[in-house]
C-alpha cells in the first residue's frame, strides 16, 4: 500500500506511515462483506429496493420512497428501466438468513 500523504510505499496494513508519520485511513470502511442481493424477506415487487436497503443498511421503505421519487422526476421510464435492469442483474439472495435483515417498519 502507499501512504495517502506522501505516496511512499509502506507495509500493507500499516496504521502509520514510517516516512512521514501520517495516520493511515483504512481504504475500505470496516463493514462485513455482503453481496448485493435482492431481498426475499424485504420485497414488494422483485426485492430490488429491499436488497439495496440491506446492502447499504438503510430502511427499505426509505429506499423505495427515494426510488419512487427519482422515478417520478425522471419521467417514470428511467426509474422503471433501472428497476428492471437491477431485477435482471442482481441475483436473489441464496440463503434467507445470510445476514440479519434490518427491522422493517
Ligand atoms: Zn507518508
Amino acid at each position: 500500500m502507499t501512504c495517502y500523504n506522501c505516496q511512499k510505499e509502506i507495509q500493507e496494513g500499516s496504521r502509520y506511515c514510517y516516512h512521514c508519520g501520517a495516520a493511515q485511513k483504512p481504504l475500505t470502511p470496516p463493514r462485513p462483506a455482503r453481496p448485493l442481493r435482492r431481498s426475499r424477506a424485504n420485497k414488494v415487487v422483485a426485492g430490488v429496493c429491499g436488497g439495496l436497503a440491506e446492502y447499504f443498511e438503510l430502511d427499505a421503505v426509505l429506499v423505495r420512497l427515494v426510488w419512487a421519487l427519482v422515478t417520478l422526476f425522471s419521467g417514470i421510464v428511467g426509474g422503471a428501466i433501472a428497476y428492471v435492469i437491477c431485477w435482471i442483474v442482481i441475483p436473489y439472495r441464496e440463503e434467507e438468513s445470510a445476514y440479519p435483515v434490518p427491522a422493517s417498519r
